[in-house]
């Protein structure tokens, strides 16, 4: 039916290439791109199924349209880093292409992370009659579905939410990072930030802290961080009052994190060493493991979901959708862990809704602007099931 250009090879890139592989009377033909082609070749490798492979920096725009001009996809999935977004978003548009990605764009050079650059798109992209679908990983993604689900079917209004991300699995490495360490590693350390009566609070990094009692996991140390989709959730949920986001980090992991910073090492401005520029957020991820790697140790479960309360037909209520997905049968099904996997499912899907027509408009879209009905079905049938407790509240 339809023939995709996957972007990027990484712990994410494997896991999508090969759900969409699984779906082939969607994904009819897949090409498989990124800086490095051996990557992407080792993927297709372990696909029972035909994967044209190919080298692209997808930093330089015309590079990317002119590997566009060559396959023709029917669409773009980018699971290369955000700070591709939008040279990619410009291939796009100058071949008249479909978008996708699973991270919002941030500048190389300043840790922060906003939707203004990419919705500034919206009209050359409506314009073109093309369609960008942003953030369709779990979260953002799969938590902004959610919202749109409770909105939809349980609620009249919604006047908080808390999206909640565990991680409760073991690695066994001191210290490691589930995605991108450079990625990672900038999201945590900068402030936090959350939304409340009409304007954002801004806390210091990781200064908020709440026992938070996970379904299937039981009650673990969460953060209060900024997160992407709280923008545009902001933007799309009626009535909303407050919305914040909260993630599991480990004691071991934290005192790992203070000392790197201490030390200088997640500096993201060059330094000067021995005749060379080095960023040392950048020589960090290299001596790092490679997030792609910790699948084949790792146990446990992953634990993501939000957490609503508002009213429905007059009467308070209260409620909880969430996912469980264990890392050992990610590892199993697609040689990956559960934070790539549940990253990587939620973009097959994101794909498949664009390529049926399920999910259509021309401009740049968040999740929660479409029907969340046949996504949160194909979550159910491609590996990511989720389930409802009424009631449930943050505190218990
Ligand atoms: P990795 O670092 O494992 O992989 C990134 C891939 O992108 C690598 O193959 C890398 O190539 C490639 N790449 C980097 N720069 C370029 C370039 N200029 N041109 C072409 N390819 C390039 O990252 P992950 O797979 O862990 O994460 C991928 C994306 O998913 C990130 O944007 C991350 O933020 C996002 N993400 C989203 C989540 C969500 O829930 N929404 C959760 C987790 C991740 P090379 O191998 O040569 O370095």
């Amino acid at each position: 039916m339809a023939k995709v250009l996957i972007i990027g090879a990484g712990g994410v890139g494997n896991v999508v290439a090969k759900k969409c592989a699984q779906v082939p009377a969607v994904f009819e033909e897949i090409v498989l791109a990124s800086r490095t082609k051996e990557k992407c070749d080792k993927i297709a490798s372990e696909i029972d199924r035909p994967i044209t492979t190919e080298r692209v920096d997808a930093d330089n725009a015309g590079q990317t349209a002119a590997l566009i001009a060559q396959h023709r996809p029917d669409l773009v999935l980018n699971v290369a880093l955000p700070y591709q977004d939008l040279p990619i978003m410009d291939a796009c548009l100058e071949t008249k292409t479909d978008y996708l990605d699973t991270a919002n764009y941030e500048p190389p050079d300043v840790a922060k992370f906003e939707y203004q650059w990419q919705w500034a798109y919206h009209d050359r992209y409506a314009k073109a009659g093309i369609m960008a679908l942003l953030g369709s990983g779990f979260d953002p993604g799969v938590t902004n579905v959610f919202c749109a689900y409770a909105q939809k079917h349980y609620f009249d209004e919604i006047h908080t939410i808390d999206i909640v991300d565990c991680n409760a699995g073991e690695h066994g490495h001191p210290f490691a990072t589930n995605f991108n360490p450079e990625i990672n590693i900038r999201e945590i350390t900068q402030k936090g930030r959350y939304w409340e009566d009409g304007q954002w609070v801004e806390i210091e990094p990781m200064s908020v802290r709440k026992e938070i009692d996970y379904p299937e996991v039981g009650p673990r140390a969460s953060y209060l961080l900024y997160h992407e989709e709280l923008e545009s959730l902001v933007k799309h949920i009626r009535g909303l009052r407050r919305i914040r986001f909260w993630m599991t980090f480990g004691e071991e992991y934290l005192t790992h994190l203070r000392v790197l910073q201490n030390v200088g090492m997640t500096r993201i401005d060059p330094v000067e060493y021995e005749g060379h520029r080095i960023i040392p957020l950048q020589f960090l991820k290299a001596v790092l493991p490679d997030p792609g790697s910790l699948g084949v140790t790792y146990q446990g479960k992953t634990s993501i979901g939000c957490l609503f309360e508002g009213v429905r037909d007059g009467r308070a209520k209260q409620m909880m959708i969430y996912n469980v997905c264990d890392h050992a049968a990610c590892f199993r099904e697609v040689g990956a862990q559960a934070v790539s996997y549940t990253t990587g499912v939620p973009a097959m899907i994101g794909a498949k809704m664009m390529l049926e027509g399920t999910w259509r408009g021309a401009g740049v879209f968040n999740m929660e602007q479409f029907d969340p009905d046949p996504f949160m079905e194909d979550l159910n049938r491609y590996g990511l099931p989720w389930r409802i407790l009424e009631g449930k509240t943050l505190e218990g």
